[in-house]
């Protein structure tokens, strides 16, 4: 269990993290990032953490990897990279460093440490888990497979290594369809959320898509309903919804896109106002880029990202612990069903 009283002690022995307005002026570059959506009294508490955290990240050759649903002062503040988890493994393998902190969820740190077995991969916290991630093991896969003889196994990459290995191939939310398309096999198992794997059988209707019943905790609870009413109360939003949400609230939105996908969209069209159907950093992050665009609410917060802090990162960092080791067997294993997504994915050219 995590010690955060212990850990606030290690901390204010070896740092001054009063909140500091002075400060926060002097690093008023990084708070542009994020001034729409941030206060200045909140950033001048975040700052002083902010500065420790980039300060240590030279000292040790350090990288931090923060997701699209990261808070603002952690994607903006301190990250060297932002993106959907694939995108920031992938990242990670490109650049020389020792240690990489992964502002993101377990699986995401795997998923790094997988790509690059040489590195330090930190977890904040470890328990910031993933719904999805942990409605299937290893022998779920194996229940599919018995279910369903011959039948090639894709597996979204929020899934753990263990999962991952047992996989024929991973697929992300931006290739899913294609990869599906792709397999030789009519019959083609996607685990672990049935949301996803419901909106690829409607877009590859030619195959037979069967699916693991998992779900995301965060998208899972839209319904057609609220997207109706909202459109009803506020005319001329763009609905914009993550196909991890079902397939009647994906039917209702405008458009419908991966992490990347939902930024391209918005960036390309400007909507006037916007309704992101996901959860709710995502719009906070991409705020102070798109200064045409009204981000408007409801949005649904994911409790397991929302475990990572300045403080847990700036603990890590500063303690090295926190570190994510993955079985080496597993990993080749694993590794190579991301890998067989990477190459396909360079054949068919998305
Ligand atoms: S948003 Fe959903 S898929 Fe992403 S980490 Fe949270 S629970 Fe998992």
């Amino acid at each position: 269990m995590f010690d955060l009283p212990a850990q606030r002690a290690h901390l204010s022995e070896k740092y001054d993290l009063t909140p500091s307005p002075e400060l926060a002026a002097s690093m008023s570059d990084i708070y542009d990032r994020m001034s729409r959506v941030v206060s200045p009294v909140d950033w001048a508490i975040y700052a002083p953490y902010v500065k420790a955290i980039n300060d240590l990240k030279v000292q040790r050759n350090a990288v931090i990897l923060g997701h699209n649903y990261m808070t603002p002062e952690i994607y903006h503040g301190i990250s060297d990279f932002g993106g959907d988890s694939l995108q920031l493994a992938i990242k990670a393998t490109e650049v020389e460093a020792d240690v990489i902190v992964q502002c993101g969820v377990h699986f995401m740190a795997e998923t790094s440490k997988i790509l690059s077995p040489d590195k330090t991969v930190l977890m904040p916290d470890m328990e910031a888990g993933c719904s999805l991630a942990e409605s299937i093991t290893a022998e779920g896969i194996e229940e599919m497979r018995r279910r369903y003889p011959g039948a090639p196994v894709v597996s979204y990459v929020n899934t753990t290594a263990e999962v991952k290995a047992a996989s024929d191939i991973c697929c992300t939310s931006s290739n899913a369809a294609q990869i599906v398309a792709a397999q030789d096999s009519h019959t083609v198992i996607m685990t672990p959320d049935q949301y996803l794997a419901q909106n690829v059988a409607r877009d590859v209707p030619q195959k037979n898509v069967v699916w693991w019943e998992g779900s995301c905790i965060v998208h899972e609870q839209y319904s057609p309903q609220d997207l109706r009413d909202f459109r009803e109360w506020n005319p001329g939003t763009r609905l914009i919804a993550h196909p991890e949400c079902p397939p009647d609230v994906v039917a209702e939105a405008d458009f419908s896109g991966s992490t990347s996908g939902i930024i391209k969209y918005v960036t390309d069209e400007k909507p006037e106002k916007a309704l992101l159907i996901t959860e709710c950093s995502m719009a906070s992050n991409i705020a102070d880029s798109l200064p045409e665009v009204e981000f408007v609410g409801p949005c649904n917060m994911c409790p397991y990202m929302k475990k990572i802090t300045l403080e847990k990162v700036l603990f890590a960092l500063d303690t090295m612990t926190g570190q994510v080791e993955v079985d080496a067997e597993v990993a080749d294993k694993a590794r190579l069903s991301v890998q067989r997504m990477i190459d396909l994915s360079r054949q068919l050219g998305i």
